[in-house]
């Protein structure tokens, strides 16, 4: 007998970063740098580990279901109404509270490929049909290809802007084009997990350009700039009518007391998120021009980490990295995805790279 759906069989599994722990039991390795899960590398915010110890006095009671606190202070913040603001366990989570929200079986959902990878699983969740547009050789979005891709069953299409896994961004006009041409019963998701990361004047902020569309709903997180990844705390910005909907299916209480708090104390420290970002992007740019050294094309990241289109020596790279105490994220056959850490592990990670180029 066959308890879950047989369509699941096929779906590829979410594989995280490798820990640690793996590397330690795989191969001995006692200290190891993970460059492979695009964290921001200095530690909590200062106030948040705080916040969270007192708002830990309240652990035996469920959290505000209205998220009432955090959302007004998102929206003074943003500029937008509190009752556009949803927030969950995470942006990915969010993301598949979108699917829900937009999909029946058998109905389509188009993306850039390569992208996020949890955008097929969310997809085949509710048993819709993934619609993958290939990247461009460039490795950015191909948006008249998405355009085109887009049918009478399409009910979602998702920008990743900055892109995960390749950095890439699209640009104001561009965007501008493609949106009008999405017919308006379409649902636009536009991802921006890396948005504080963007350095590029052209590459827009959606919430301040878009979010006013009926058919645009932006998705940030807390996991990277804002340094909360541990915690899972993302939000959204949609139309009223749309946010409503979303609440509907959104599981109840599915951001933690620990999480708004933190998310609260966080958000009083922009200042030193926006000093952290800065020296992100400047050995962005550093570890780009060393790998580029090396003759490996890396494109202009806007994000946290950098892609570095190694085809089928993407795994066997990943490997020596590994051996070399530095985790990074293989994408086989395509590329590899590294993580913008401290300097020191920047170095120690161009240091195994260039061993690893050597051997290949
Ligand atoms: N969107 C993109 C493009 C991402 O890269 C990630 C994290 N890898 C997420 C969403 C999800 O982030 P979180 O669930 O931690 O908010």
């Amino acid at each position: 007998t066959r308890l879950t759906r047989a369509d699941l069989d096929s779906l590829p599994a979410y594989v995280p970063g490798r820990s640690l722990a793996d590397l330690t039991r795989e191969l001995g390795i006692a200290e190891a740098i993970k460059l492979a899960s695009n964290e921001v590398p200095y530690g909590p915010l200062p106030g948040v580990v705080e916040a969270v110890a007192e708002a830990m006095l309240q652990s035996h009671r469920y959290p505000d279901m209205g998220v009432l606190a955090l959302r007004d202070a998102l929206a003074a913040r943003f500029g937008v109404a509190a009752d556009r603001i949803v927030t969950g366990c995470g942006s990915v989570a969010l993301a598949e509270i979108l699917v829900k929200a937009t999909c029946l079986p058998g109905d389509e959902i188009v993306y850039s490929w390569r992208s996020f990878e949890a955008y097929p699983i969310i997809s085949a969740g509710v048993g819709a049909t993934s619609v993958r547009v290939p990247n461009t050789a460039e490795h950015g979005h191909d948006l008249p290809a998405m355009a085109d891709a887009i049918t009478d069953r399409t009910r979602l299409v998702i920008v990743c802007n900055p892109n995960n896994p390749t950095g890439t961004a699209v640009r104001k006009a561009e965007l501008d084009r493609f949106l009008a041409e999405v017919p308006s019963d379409v649902l636009v998701v536009l991802d921006e997990a890396y948005r504080e990361l963007v350095t590029d004047p052209d590459v827009p902020d959606a919430i301040d350009t878009y979010a006013g569309r009926p058919n645009v709903v932006v998705l940030r997180t807390m996991s990277k700039a804002w340094g909360l990844a541990g915690l899972r705390m993302g939000y959204l910005v949609a139309q009223p009518e749309v946010a409503a909907a979303i609440r509907k299916v959104l599981t109840p209480f599915s951001t933690s007391l620990v999480a708004q708090a933190a998310a609260l104390a966080a958000l009083q420290q922009e200042d030193e998120v926006k000093r952290r970002c800065a020296l992100v992007v400047s050995e962005r740019s550093r570890v780009t021009e060393a790998l580029r050294k090396l003759n490996v094309e890396v494109p202009e990241s806007q994000a946290n980490f950098v892609w570095l289109p190694l085809g089928d020596r993407s795994a066997p790279f990943g490997a020596v990295c590994e051996g070399r105490g530095v985790i990074v994220r293989p994408f086989q056959p395509d590329g590899v995805r590294v993580t913008i850490g401290t300097p020191e592990e920047n170095d120690a990670f161009l240091a195994a790279a260039e061993i690893a180029l050597d051997q290949l």
